[in-house]
């Protein structure tokens, strides 16, 4: 920490992302990227991106990659927000819509169990948040957050968890924040690899925020595209807080790759149905090894096995050249969060676990 630090820098305690290993070859399976490539359509688009109008700043307004993404929606490119990641989506969305004040009806709310990130962009912008803890069987309430508020965020499935909820829970608590003023943030990171969009109903729920990103569903995590769908006014917001920072969040490359992936569904369709398809061949045979798992409903697993400490089983597919991801956290201890990787990566990971287990 260096003397010249402010006090906000110093007090800041940042996330931390999952390991990108640069040394040795890993089996990759801690940061739920997905194993198969891009479609062919983003690498072209891309490459054609990348000439002499790299002199020129990118579109502002992101205006081809939202009218991509309304298309594939079905909604406005008014009801489109894109920035950097949803990462940057979220952090533009808490700092938007999210109340710093004293009164317990100024916390957000969201689950113990969750994405790490949201208690890190509470405490970047000064907001006040309450933890409502998951249920017995890691799931989320929804009845926990009818509770006076400052609005609430979780993914939907949940992470690290991969449980999902219906919209029959969803959208009623969407109305509950609603009728209170409140803004309801849902990450729909994971949606693709299983549960249901809340993005039909944007239009019902003026205070319904869905979150999106192409790094998982779409196989772009290197080049960082988000975006939320959501009403107009809300979008208005976002681009707010975003003309408050910074213009040009995503850049000739992002828009063009991003644009190109949205309008390539049918390829998509297919490497997910693969990698769901994986995960349920995957998850069998843990369960048949004597391994827990809640349902998943991404594209990653969150397993345990009732004789293996979770710290030891990370270190020992660590040694064995495979990456996961432990969180060390009440709770959560005993468990894996394991990313779903190629066949053959996942037919290395079962042996290694056959292995470790001694089954
Ligand atoms: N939401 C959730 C629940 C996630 O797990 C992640 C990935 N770490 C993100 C958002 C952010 O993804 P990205 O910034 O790559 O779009």
């Amino acid at each position: 920490m260096s003397v010249y630090w402010n006090s906000r820098t110093k007090n800041l305690k940042p996330y931390i992302p999952g390991e990108q290993p640069g040394d040795r070859r890993f089996i990759k399976l801690n940061t739920n990227e997905n194993p198969y490539p891009p479609s062919p359509e983003v690498i072209k688009a891309v490459q054609k991106a990348a000439g002499d109008r790299l002199r020129l700043y990118p579109d502002p307004a992101c205006t081809e990659f939202r009218e991509a993404a309304a298309a594939r929606y079905g909604v406005q490119p008014e009801q489109v927000f894109a920035g950097n990641g949803s990462d940057e989506v979220l952090a533009f969305a808490f700092g938007a819509f999210f109340e710093t004040g004293l009164s317990a009806e100024a916390d957000v709310l969201f689950p113990d169990i969750t994405y790490s990130f949201y208690p890190v962009y509470a405490a970047l912008w000064g907001i006040p948040f309450r933890i409502i803890p998951l249920d017995d069987n890691f799931s989320i309430r929804t009845a926990d957050y009818k509770i006076p508020s400052g609005g609430a965020v979780f993914p939907n499935p949940n992470a690290p968890t991969g449980k999902a909820l219906p919209l029959a829970d969803i959208l009623p608590l969407a109305e509950y924040l609603e009728k209170n003023g409140r803004v309801f943030i849902l990450d729909e990171a994971y949606a693709a690899f299983g549960a249901d969009s809340a993005v039909p109903y944007i239009n019902d729920h003026p205070n319904l925020l869905t979150v999106h990103t192409l790094s998982k569903s779409a196989s772009l995590a290197g080049l960082r595209v988000g975006f939320a769908i959501g009403n107009a006014e809300l979008i208005r917001g976002l681009c707010s807080v975003r003309d408050s920072f910074n213009s040009y969040t995503l850049d000739r490359l992002a828009l063009a790759g991003g644009a190109a992936a949205l309008s390539d569904s049918a390829y998509y369709d297919g490497i997910n149905r693969r990698v769901t398809a994986s995960r349920e061949r995957v998850s069998g045979t843990l369960r048949e090894l004597g391994f827990e798992l809640l349902p998943s409903a991404a594209n990653f697993i969150f397993m345990k096995h009732p004789a293996v400490n979770g710290a030891a089983f990370f270190g020992a597919l660590r040694e064995r050249g495979i990456l996961v991801r432990h969180f060390n956290k009440d709770r959560i201890a005993d468990y894996l969060r394991v990313t779903i990787g190629t066949d053959g990566e996942m037919d290395a990971f079962l042996s290694a676990c056959r292995e470790i287990t001694g089954v």
